[in-house]
């Protein structure tokens, strides 16, 4: 095999979606992928399968920081997260790349624009061929073009719903979502959220940005191998030592891309110490593994005892009344959303109530996801204790998001829903991960720029969501996706110029 220009390391929303802008370069690009390729089975769509039985999740064990071992909800695929998410396919408010004073504290800004970007999302949302509408959410930034395919519709049920919420005031919008509805519900009558996706039914990193890439000769993909080390010389990024099939090896390349997630590049970047480098590779500022974020987010489940919701999938709607305002002082509260349907096994897998109560208020409840914005905080990072993943999350801003749950409670009630129940989501789960080698200006303050170039080893980039200055309060693969695009035309003006 010749050598590759450029290897990347992870084929999740940003290594695979770099692939695809950069394939057409016609250079060597050598992906590389712990994980396998999901196969259809029929685990797929059982939620007793997914829910009780854990059957996805990895067999690993990450510390959290009072030192106890959890299983952590980090899916090693090809496509990575990406293929169990919700599809929501949602960008950045304009306001999120300014500075801006929470409830919890401030918000740093980011070294771009929102219309720096904005090009990039609207590359992301062809690419992903979203399904939405504009014009409904008050919140909206500019787009420079509309959607392609209109949006999802809402289920009898849902439309009932977003009539109510108009009724007391708000102003809900359909989700923007990469997910062919009809494809989906073929291979079974589940909703999509937290489901492998193994029919191409969800526009993921598989699916879409891998696809695109692999068409072309010049890309490669070796699964089951995993990146254990990355080898630096002269202060260059020379290689990438990896493990497959029980066998280490070097490959070298002129160009790394680490793109392994926020929690896993990190680690990979502390564990990659050596004499220069002895608190790891692209670290001179101290802030790899820093300013971990990953969302607060409750359940928060609407039920009239004497109306069932027939829905299958349900997640078809996002309000964003309070994203901008709504704390006592005007501060932001954060983003609601519709979850995908959860069903009675799903509620019962994930709860402690009783199997019969569960079956009984899933079979009743509207399921709702209320997500706040998690703040940058030095404090909350990734370590490697012996070798071991250490995640020590330090929720942030923990009263705007109380908030949030209450006035959507009080809402919902009005709305004619008399039983509202909430329930926050567990740490074990870092959906929402971000933050571990943020972007900036400053080499002293951040670790990449913001065209995802380390401050430090100028052939290497980052693309994956640890370079997220911010978390906003929306779903981060959209944000991810656009970057890795800009990423891929830097790198392709820059780098494969000549
Ligand atoms: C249940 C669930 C629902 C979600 N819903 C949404 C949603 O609706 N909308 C949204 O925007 N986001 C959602 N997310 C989050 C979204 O999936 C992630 O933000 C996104 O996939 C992160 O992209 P990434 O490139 O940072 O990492 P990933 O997509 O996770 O990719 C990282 C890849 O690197 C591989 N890897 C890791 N370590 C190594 C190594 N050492 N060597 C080689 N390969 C390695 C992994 O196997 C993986 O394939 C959801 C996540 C989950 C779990």
């Amino acid at each position: 095999m010749t050598a590759p220009d450029v290897i990347i390391i992870g084929s999740g929303m940003g290594g695979a979606t770099l692939a695809a802008a950069l394939a057409p370069s016609g250079r060597n690009i050598l992906m590389i992928e712990k994980g396998e390729r999901l196969t259809p089975s029929a685990a797929d769509r059982d939620p007793e399968a997914i829910f009780g039985k854990a059957r996805f999740r990895p067999k690993e064990e990450w510390l959290d920081g009072d030192g106890q071992p959890f299983n952590p909800g980090n899916y090693y695929y090809v496509g990575g997260n990406s293929k169990f998410y919700g599809a929501v396919l949602i960008r950045y408010r304009r306001e999120d790349f300014s500075p801006l004073r929470h409830m919890g504290g401030s918000t740093p800004g980011w070294p771009i624009a929102y219309e720096t970007i904005e090009p990039f999302y609207q590359q992301a949302e062809n690419l992903f061929q979203v399904r939405g509408t504009l014009g409904e959410d008050p919140t909206e930034p500019a787009h420079s073009g509309s959607y392609t395919y209109a949006p999802v519709p809402d289920e009898p049920i849902i439309a009932d719903l977003r009539k109510r919420l108009r009724k007391v005031g708000l102003h809900p919008a359909s989700l923007p979502l990469g997910v062919d509805i009809d494809r989906w519900l073929a291979h079974g009558r589940t909703t999509w959220d937290a489901f492998p996706d193994t029919c191409g039914g969800k526009m993921d990193a598989e699916s879409v940005s891998l696809a695109t890439a692999l068409k072309q000769a010049n890309v490669s993909l070796r699964t089951g191998c995993e990146a254990k080390r990355l080898i630096s010389r002269d202060g260059r990024v020379t290689g990438v030592e990896v493990e497959e099939n029980g066998q280490r090896a070097l490959i070298e390349a002129p160009l790394v891309v680490l793109a392994s997630g926020a929690v896993r590049s990190a680690a990979l970047l502390l564990g990659s110490a050596d004499d220069a480098h002895p608190t790891g590779l692209a670290n001179r500022s101290d802030q790899v593994g820093r300013n971990f974020m990953n969302h607060n987010c409750s359940a928060v489940l609407a039920l009239h005892p004497l109306r069932r919701n027939t829905s299958v999938y349900q997640k078809t709607l996002m309000v964003n009344d309070f994203y901008l305002t709504g704390g006592l002082g005007g501060e932001p509260l954060g983003n609601i959303q519709l979850l995908g349907k959860i069903t009675g096994p799903i509620l019962a897998a994930s709860s402690p109530l009783p199997p019969s109560l569960a079956h009984w208020i899933a079979n009743r409840s509207l399921d709702l996801y209320a997500m706040s914005e998690d703040l940058p905080n030095p404090e909350s990072r990734v370590t490697l204790k012996n070798g071991q993943i250490v995640l020590d999350w330090k929720r942030s801003n923990w009263d705007a998001h109380l908030a949030l749950v209450e006035k959507l409670k009080r809402l919902l009630r009005k709305a004619g829903y008399p039983i509202v129940l909430s329930r926050t989501f567990d740490r074990r789960t870092p959906s929402h991960q971000c933050g571990t080698a943020r972007m900036g200006s400053d080499p002293r303050t951040s670790v990449v720029d913001s065209f995802g170039r380390s401050h430090d080893h100028d052939n290497l980039f980052i693309v994956d969501a640890s370079i997220l200055p911010t978390s906003a309060a929306v779903n981060p693969a959209l944000t991810i996706a656009a970057l890795a695009l800009r990423a891929a035309k830097h790198i392709n003006e820059t780098e494969f110029a000549s």
